[in-house]
């Protein structure tokens, strides 16, 4: 697959309006989620657009109750992860 030059895919995260039960949350304060190594898409927030996270393809954000819950650190949006 491409690296490219700072072409990244985008997928929009699906906002929830509040998380399910028991489900794992991440809430970064003050900018968004960078996982360490390469970037090569950026979870975009369902609600206002910001980049929310920038992580390898094909990572799974899973918990044992279903896909994470990212918080937008722009708009507080809750966003299911992909
Ligand atoms: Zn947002």
């Amino acid at each position: 697959m491409a690296r490219g030059n700072g072409h990244r895919k985008r997928i929009a995260l699906q906002p929830l309006s509040k998380p399910p039960e028991g489900r794992a949350v991440l809430n970064f304060q003050g900018g968004p989620y960078v996982h360490a190594g390469v970037h090569e898409v950026d979870f975009v927030c369902g609600i206002c657009g910001k980049v929310v996270a920038s992580v390898p393809d094909k990572i799974q954000f899973m918990s044992d109750t279903g896909p994470v819950i990212f918080v937008c650190y722009a708009c507080g949006a809750y966003n299911e992860a992909p």
